[in-house]
């Protein structure tokens, strides 16, 4: 298990306006109790399943926010909103958006996610749509409340093709600061330091942590 307090320092190095997300999706409760005995308050899922089963173990730890990042069926909708997650990171269309949002009897804070490398393998709403996608959930879904973007950067080995991603989805946020965007979620274990160069305000990170 990574000691907390030298990855923030890091962290902070870098931006002191960065939000760490931990994930917990490989790990059990036990090790979501380790961290948070370090003071880590927000963790994130991918799978709405594993999502209740962690919240169900840890549901004595209150003050805990969830977050959920990864693709969400039509048919866990109802489930996740029982949940009450803090953010919904992965927001990938329109049409999603409507979903949850006639299901939603309180208001859920969002991301919209970009799928700014363009890879088959990612959710999200293409770079070119991402801006009039974010206009349109804003003025459509009143019960989802956009408070910005999150990206998965390239799957690439090579470093610039991973920053080109990073600087594409960081472009369209700065564009939608106007309309109220605030966070800017980009960063995994193995780009998180290039992903805040780029000015991403919240990383997310998994591997790193339990090793
Ligand atoms: C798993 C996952 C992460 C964390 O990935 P690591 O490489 O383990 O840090 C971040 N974001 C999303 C959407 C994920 O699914």
């Amino acid at each position: 298990m990574i000691n907390l307090q030298n990855l923030m320092d890091e962290i902070n190095s870098l931006n002191e306006n960065v939000t760490l997300v931990a994930v917990s999706k490989n790990v059990s409760s036990t090790e979501v109790k380790a961290l948070y005995a370090q003071g880590q308050r927000v963790f994130g899922e991918n799978r709405v399943q594993e999502l209740a089963k962690k919240c169900s173990e840890l549901g004595e730890f209150t003050d805990i926010k969830w977050h959920m990042i990864g693709r969400l069926q039509n048919n866990k909708i109802n489930q996740l909103l029982s949940l009450r997650p803090a953010l919904w990171q992965s927001c990938d269309s329109f049409e999603r958006a409507s979903e949850v949002n006639k299901r939603l009897n309180f208001t859920l804070d969002t991301l919209l996610q970009i799928n700014s490398a363009n890879e088959d393998s990612k959710q999200g709403v293409s770079y070119e749509n991402a801006s009039e996608i974010y206009m349109r959930i804003k003025e459509q879904c009143k019960n989802i409340n956009l408070k910005g973007v999150m990206s998965i950067g390239a799957h690439s080995d090579d470093e610039r093709e991973v920053q080109k991603s990073f600087e594409l989805s960081y472009k369209i946020f700065e564009n939608l600061r106007a309309h109220g965007a605030q966070i800017c979620s980009m960063g995994m274990s193995s780009d998180f330091r290039l992903a805040i160069k780029c000015g991403s305000n919240m990383i997310r990170l998994g591997s790193l942590l339990y090793i």
